[in-house]
Order: structure tokens, then sequence, then C-alpha cells
């Protein structure tokens, strides 16, 4: 993931994990990737897939930081070099400041937009905020009429924090019945506090396991109940219309087949991080000095992933499983999730603990019967959305 503008934003939301990675470069002024070290990116990255289709996804911060200009010249510098490939872009924004001419060109251009909205307005305007503490969420909104207006396709990405989830149903039912939202992405916030020297003040899992939680995380507890009354919703009204990234990715691996959820999949590394200067992290998640995997000006992408710091990365998320996940009647559907929560101590005292581990305990637990039945179906040809009929 390219970050053209590093980790500058226009908002500056309470539990944003990626704001402060400027503090890994307090020397440089403007966080701007270059025309020339975009090019480099462009033709560096096509080059180093193997398959037909290249998927650039634009990442920040806020992306949109950027001119529109800049990314015209991306479009032909991908055309330039794509060659017989093609070439698929998609865009995570906030949102706030989509116009319609960057409207036109998401469309003319067939990008996929990655909106971040938190629900309805009084759980998104809790955390979303400007500097100064103003609200977005009616500007996210004007952001989607916009993308509605000039048929850019689009998906919610949300995260699911301590005010997302005390009302769950409110908040699934507005990306449904007020979106009309049919692809919909929750991601867990599980944020711990440690002061570090350069200004940083998030932890991560080479931090220990004495740093406080957040206040914003989610709670384990909090987490299964969310994921439970929301699916509970979906099994009985929604399989076959709303796509909801987590409840597909639990059915791919009911089936064996790989989850496009990195969380949920046994093995990392495919979510590698290209910092506007060319500084290249093994994921989005750890963005942090010791993850570093050098930089694209002196080292090739291809060198980069496959060096021996990256296959350590990627390979810890199973190799590092601890005992607990190992004996786990879920592990084939969990795989003890993403790596950074785990910095638990079970009460044995086996380290490593995925922190929201009760939550998939109980949503495993409760979705089980239902993944069953649909494994069933697909197992028979048939769509799972069938067992609509017979659960009632
Ligand atoms: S919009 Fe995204 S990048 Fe910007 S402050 Fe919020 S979470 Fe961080
Ligand atoms: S560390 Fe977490 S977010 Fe990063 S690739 Fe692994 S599972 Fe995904
Ligand atoms: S549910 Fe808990 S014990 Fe089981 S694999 Fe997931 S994190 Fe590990």
């Amino acid at each position: 993931m390219p970050k053209p503008a590093g980790a500058h934003c226009n908002l500056a939301c309470d539990y944003c994990y990626y704001l402060e990675k400027q503090n890994l470069y307090p020397r440089d002024g403007q966080h701007i990737m270059t025309d020339q070290l975009t090019e480099v990116y462009i033709r560096e990255y096509i080059q180093s897939q193997y398959a037909t289709e290249v998927n650039f996804t634009w990442h920040g911060g806020e992306p949109l930081m950027r001119p529109l200009s800049y990314y015209r010249k991306v479009v032909r510098w991908q055309r330039q070099y794509a060659g017989t490939r093609t070439v698929v872009n998609c865009l995570q924004t906030n949102g706030t400041l989509l116009t319609p001419e960057w409207c036109r060109f998401l469309h003319d251009e067939g990008w996929l937009v990655g909106i971040s909205i938190d629900g309805p307005e009084y759980m998104h305007d809790a955390y979303r905020r400007r500097r100064g503490g103003q609200p977005t969420w009616a500007k996210v909104m004007e952001g989607i009429r916009l993308l509605d207006k000039y048929q850019v396709e689009w998906n919610a990405m949300a995260v699911v924090n301590d005010v997302t989830a005390s009302a769950s149903l409110d908040f699934y039912r507005f990306f449904r019945d007020r979106l009309g939202c049919r692809y919909l992405q929750f991601t867990p916030v599980v944020e711990r506090i440690r002061r570090h020297q350069d200004g940083r003040h998030l932890a991560h899992l080479l931090d220990g396991q004495d740093c406080p939680m957040a206040p914003f995380s989610v709670t384990p507890e909090a987490w299964g109940t969310f994921l439970n009354t929301i699916f509970d919703e979906w099994v009985h009204m929604d399989i076959g219309e709303m796509f909801v990234q987590i409840f597909d990715a639990t059915l791919a691996n009911w089936m064996g087949v790989t989850p496009g959820l990195c969380t949920l999949s046994d093995w990392c590394g495919h979510a590698a991080v290209m910092e506007y200067n060319g500084d290249v992290y093994c994921c989005d998640h750890f963005v942090f000095p010791e993850y570093y995997l050098g930089n694209i000006r002196k080292r090739s992408i291809l060198d980069m992933m496959d060096s021996e710091r990256q296959q350590t990365f990627a390979q810890f998320k199973r190799q590092g499983l601890p005992g607990r996940c190992r004996q786990c009647r879920w592990q084939f559907a969990c795989h003890g999730e993403c790596p950074r929560n785990r910095f638990v101590k079970a009460g044995d005292g086996e380290p490593g603990i995925n922190y929201l581990c009760p939550g998939y305990t109980a949503y495993f637990s409760h979705v089980a019967p239902y993944m069953d039945m649909m494994k069933a179906k697909l197992d028979a040809g048939l769509p799972p959305a069938e067992i609509m009929r017979e659960i009632g």
C-alpha cells in the first residue's frame, strides 16, 4: 500500500494509529511522494507481480491530500508500464475531500473507493473529528452522495470501538437501510498506550504486556457480542444481499478456502506499506523501526518481500501461535487472528494470547451451526442464502 501523502490527514480521529507515524520522519518538512519516486514505484510494483491483474491500494493518512493532477499522472504511468496486464485501483479515504471533479475521475477510471464511516452521526462523530474538534459526519455523507451521483463504486469501512460496539444493530442497519451499502468491512480498534521518545504514544507488540489499553478500544466481550448480534440479523435476512467481510471470511475458512481478510488467514505478508519517501514496512499495522524492510530506491520490492525479515514476519502468524491457539477447536477459522493483538498473558502464565480471543471464541461458537449449514449448501452446489428459508 503506497502512502502518497505519508501519514498526513485533514482529520485527527482519536483512535488513529497512523497520524503519529509522522514522528518517524521529524526532519522532513512535507511528507509527499515525489513524481519521480511514484513512477519508480509503479514500474517496480507492476514488474514484481506474477498475476495478470495488478492491484494498487492508495492509502494514508489521507491520500486525497494529494491533488487530482497527481493521480492523473499515476494513471498515465500505470498505462505506460502495465503492458498487457489489467490495473485495478482502490483508494481508501475519509471522504471529506471528495468533489464532483474527483468523483468524475474515479468513475471514468473505474477506481474502487473505500470510505471510512463509523455509522450514524452520533457514533461517527464520537471520535472522527478535525484537529479543532469539529465533527465530520455531515461532510462524509456529502462525499457519499457525490460518489452515488457519479456512480463510483464504493464500500464502507467502519471501526468497532467502545461506542460503535455498544449499539451494533443501529450501526449495521445504518449501512444497510440508510446508505444502501452492500459491502461492509469492520475493524476492531485495539490500541494500548506507550509513550516513545520520538513522540509516538501507541504501543506495539515488542513493547511488552504492561501497556494500558486506550479508552476507545473495544473490549473482547463487546467484540463478540457485536459480531453475534449483527450475524443474527444477517443470517436471517441478508445473506447474498449484504456482504460483510468477516462473515464471508469465516465461511471461506469453513470451506477450506483462503479468506480475503488477512486477520483470519493463516499467514501474513501481503499487506506491506510504502511510505512517502520509499521506505517499506512489513504491514500497515507494523510501521515501526523494528519492521523496516528497506527503501525502494535501494532495494527492489521483490527483494524486500523475499527478505528474511519479511518472511519471519509472515510466518510468525502461524509459528508464533501460543499453545492455547494450537489446541483451539476454532484454529482453522481464526488462526490466532492478528499478531498485533497477541499481547495478553494467560492465567497459567502463557504469553502471546490474543486480546480479542474471548470475543472470537464467542463468535465462532455462535456461528458454527450456521456456517455448517452454509457449507453444506455450497458443497451441494446451492447458494448459502437458501438456509434463510430453513432457519425461518
Ligand atoms: S481519517 Fe484516517 S488517517 Fe485521518 S485521522 Fe482519521 S483514521 Fe487517521
Ligand atoms: S499483522 Fe495483522 S494486519 Fe498485518 S498482515 Fe498480519 S494479520 Fe494482517
Ligand atoms: S479463538 Fe482464541 S484460542 Fe482459538 S485460535 Fe482464536 S485466538 Fe486462538
